[in-house]
């Protein structure tokens, strides 16, 4: 066993005992030295985590935890469309395609589909402006254009 000298009563004791069986100080072998250098490495290895934490690697989300966060919109974060959902350009579009497609109704969505209203693509990038009742208003970048639309929340990745 290690032997060090008791900061206090300079009597030998192990490196290893923490509190000084001559004199009954605590940490008997610590200095103020030791302390100050096992700080500085805390605050080092603080440090390091904090990059490590805060660096760029967005964490992934499953889809149904983004449709969990349909309360909560996040304007700045930057998703996709799914894709193979329809979208339109209002919301009152959007709610006729909804009702068309939930009554199968062909010859309504086949209308709505060329006045006003799309089946989107994978992979177009969006801004969320809104989201209720399974509704998400979005800002769909076509190019260097940008055009609004309402489409599922499910479309959203
Ligand atoms: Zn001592």
């Amino acid at each position: 066993m290690a032997m060090a000298k008791c900061k206090e009563c300079k009597q030998e004791v192990s490196s290893k005992a923490k509190v000084c069986p001559h004199c009954g100080v605590k940490n008997p072998t610590i200095t103020a030295k030791d302390q100050f250098v096992g700080a500085i490495i805390l605050v080092v290895i603080i440090a390091g985590l904090w990059i490590w934490l805060s660096g760029d690697s967005e964490p992934e989300k499953a889809p149904d935890q983004i449709a969990a966060e349909k309360t909560e919109p996040q304007p700045s974060q930057a998703k996709t469309l799914k894709g193979g959902y329809g979208a339109c350009i209002s919301e009152d579009l959007f709610d006729q395609l909804t009702s068309a497609a939930v009554n199968n109704d062909e010859r309504a969505i086949n209308y709505l589909m060329s006045n006003g209203c799309l089946m989107t693509k994978a992979g177009v990038p969006i801004s969320v402006l809104d989201t209720s009742w399974g509704t998400a208003k979005v800002r769909a970048y076509v190019g260097d254009q940008a055009v609004v639309l309402w489409t599922n929340i499910e479309n959203i990745q």
